[in-house]
């Protein structure tokens, strides 16, 4: 499938409806402009790709609402060249996101499933991210520390180990709450011991899950 004049268009009017609801970051607004999400959904909901919502992408999870992404990648404030670790690569349209950017992406997803299929499919439209299969609870350690780590499942508690996976002046992003819906939380590590936290409105996001599927 090919990334068309007509795709190019649905896509812009999705990045004003995305302005419209608030998103400001002309650099996450301009790397929604590049990603061709059409080719993250599955054949039969493609049409849909440039609806402001998210869709199941398999093994029971979906594609995040591109408002969603865009606020997430918005409070992450992604420089160029920074080391990102994303939790729960999915479909991979958020990895895009961020590479689109200018981040390096270190990105875990426990579903073995999705990860083939990402790890195979991304790189073949340039994304070359690095993708892991385990268990996102426990971040990546022997490539710690990160400049940004983001969450794309819902947490139920504070993972302890990616706080500690933050370089200082990092920043991370996690939706925390029970299965209903998750406030957006916003962690700084000002220093060794010390982070600053900041919530940002209610979201429902698919479950982080401990362990990995087999
Ligand atoms: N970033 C994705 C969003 C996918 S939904 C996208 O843009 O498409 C969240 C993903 O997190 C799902 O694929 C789910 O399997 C994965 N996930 C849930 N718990 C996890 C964990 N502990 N470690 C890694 N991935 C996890």
């Amino acid at each position: 499938m090919k990334d068309t004049y007509r795709h190019k268009g649905l896509r812009k009017i999705l990045v004003e409806e995305v302005r419209g609801k608030g998103i400001h970051d002309t650099r996450v607004l301009e790397a929604l402009m590049k990603v061709p999400r059409h080719l993250f959904m599955d054949t039969g909901l493609e049409r849909f790709a440039y609806k402001d919502q998210a869709f199941p992408i398999g093994s029971g999870q979906t594609i995040s609402q591109p408002f969603t992404v865009a606020f997430q990648t918005q409070l992450l404030d992604v420089r160029r060249h920074d080391k990102v670790l994303e939790i729960g690569t999915g479909s991979g349209y958020q990895t895009a996101v961020l590479m689109e950017m200018g981040a390096t992406v270190y990105t875990i997803e426990r579903q073995r499933d999705l990860y083939l299929k990402t790890q195979s499919f991304l790189p073949s439209i340039g994304y070359k991210a690095n993708f892991f299969y385990g268990d996102g609870y426990e971040g990546l350690e022997a490539y710690a520390p990160f400049d940004r780590i983001l969450v794309t499942a819902g947490a139920t508690e504070m993972p302890e180990k990616l706080k500690s996976q933050l370089k200082t002046g990092g920043i991370l992003v996690v939706p925390l709450g029970d299965s209903g819906s998750q406030v957006m939380t916003r962690i700084v590590r000002k220093s060794d011991d010390e982070f600053e936290k900041t919530e940002h409105g209610r979201f429902v996001f698919v479950p982080l899950l401990k362990g990995r599927t087999m």
